[in-house]
Parts: C-alpha cells; structure tokens; sequence
C-alpha cells in the first residue's frame, strides 16, 4: 500500500512499562501488547489522532507526523469483527482485556539434566490456599508468613529452596480470588494473630499488585503497621526485585 505523510502514534518503548490501558483506550485495535511493550499492530489501524495518549501513565505515547500507510477504516471494521468473534469464543472468553498476563508467552526453560535432583519439599502445612486457611489455623501464630500469588508457585522454580523454609505459605490468585473476602480475612489475621513477619511474592505482571493492594487495605483495616517484604518474580523465574512497602 502507499505511503503518505500523516499523523500517527509513536511509542517509546523505554517508557512503556506494558500496562495497557493504551489498548483498551484504542477503538481502533490498533494496539497491542506484545512481549510486554504496546506496539502498533499495523499503521492502517491507527487513525492518529491520539485517542490513547492520556490513557498512558508513563509519557509514552505521541502523536509524529511521518511516512505511513493510510489510515484504513474498513480494515479497522474488519479486524474488530475478528478480534469479538475470537474474544468470544469459549476458549479466549478469559482474554479479553489488554492486560500483559494474558499475553501468551513461551519461555526456554532449563535442561532437565541441569535440574537438580530430589529438590526437598519445604512445605511444613496444609492446606496453602487462602480460602482454606482460616485465621485461626495453629501454624500461623508467631509464623514467618509468605502469602504468594499462585503462578509464583510454578514460575519460580527455587521457591523450595529460597522463599519458603521456615515460612508458612498462603497462596491465592488476585486476579481471579475474592478480593474483598481476602481483605477481610488478612484483616482479621493482622489483627488477631502474632505474626513474625509478612513477605509477598507476586509475578511482574501488574494485575498482580492486586495482591499488595489487598494486603495493604487488610493493614488499614486492622490498623496495624505491619511492613511487607515484596519480592516481584519474573515470567523467567528470577526474582526481579526485592522491596519493602
Ligand atoms: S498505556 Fe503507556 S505504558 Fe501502558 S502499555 Fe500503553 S504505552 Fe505502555
Ligand atoms: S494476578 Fe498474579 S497470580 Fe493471578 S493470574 Fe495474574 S500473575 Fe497469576
């Protein structure tokens, strides 16, 4: 297709930190996040007049005038009609917002050979999910208390070896969980349980912060200053960060 000089979305990848509201903000579908950034799908779906830019958080987005594909209204027509029929299939129902953890990502992992053998198991209760652990379960007094976000369990592969000795593991999904029930049951335990300490493990992807933002209303509402350690795991398996909140 021909190229003409007109108005069009640049995004600066060094400052784009994957959120997607950008995506959610363009009624063209001309965004995506892919491999954790916002690209533009194709220049014939962005009509340039910048409909996403106070959406972004970080400054990423501007409005340049260059060389492009013109902007293409049918194409757009078309391609919304085919991303809502695959949206609503019964298999994609689930990925129907921009977020980055439903961006489907396939990852090199270790040889089998290079995995060390007879990893021992450093789980000393049951159960682990939230839900099933109530306030008043003996192994959380005085406990070193890890509540973790379950794809944590899998993505982090020296979770055994690292985080959990001598904790006491709660896990749970912010994304998919009863956030007010955790609320209230973090609430409760704050408030009623000795605890020696509280650490967080959740993915780099930001609808887990759910988890931090529920525990810090579960401080707030049993009014009690209790610092979090936050260790911020990577879909690699890494721990990208350690911060205390
Ligand atoms: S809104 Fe901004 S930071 Fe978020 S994905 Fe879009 S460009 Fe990136
Ligand atoms: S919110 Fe966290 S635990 Fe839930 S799906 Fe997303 S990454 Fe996984």
């Amino acid at each position: 297709m021909a190229k003409i000089r007109r108005k069009i979305i640049e995004i600066d990848e060094t400052l784009c930190n994957g959120c997607g509201k950008c995506v959610t903000a363009c009624a063209e579908g001309a965004l995506a996040i892919i491999d954790g950034k916002a690209r533009l799908v194709s220049e014939i779906y962005c009509d340039g007049l910048g409909a996403c830019l106070g959406e972004c958080p970080t400054g990423a987005l501007k409005i340049v005038e260059r060389e492009a594909e013109e902007f293409d209204e049918q194409a757009v027509e078309e391609y919304l009609k085919r991303m809502k029929a695959e949206l609503s299939s019964p298999f994609t129902s689930q990925l129907a917002c921009g977020c980055p953890s439903h961006q489907l990502r396939e990852l090199e992992p270790e040889s089998r050979s290079s995995i060390e053998a007879n990893i021992p198991s450093a789980l000393s209760h049951w159960p682990v999910q939230i839900r099933l652990i109530p306030p008043s379960a003996p192994f959380l007094r005085e406990a070193k208390l890890l509540i973790c976000a379950d794809c944590v369990s899998v993505a982090y592969p020296k979770l055994h070896l690292e985080l959990l000795p001598e904790r006491k593991i709660m896990i749970g999904c912010p994304k998919f969980d009863p956030a007010e029930l955790y609320v209230e049951k973090f609430a409760e335990i704050f408030e009623k349980v000795p605890l020696q300490s509280v650490e967080v493990a959740i993915m780099e992807v930001p609808c887990c912060k759910g988890l931090v933002y529920i525990l810090n209303e579960a401080r707030k509402l049993a009014k009690k200053e209790i610092p979090f350690k936050i260790y911020t795991i990577g879909v690699k398996g890494e721990i990208l960060r350690e911060e205390v909140f």
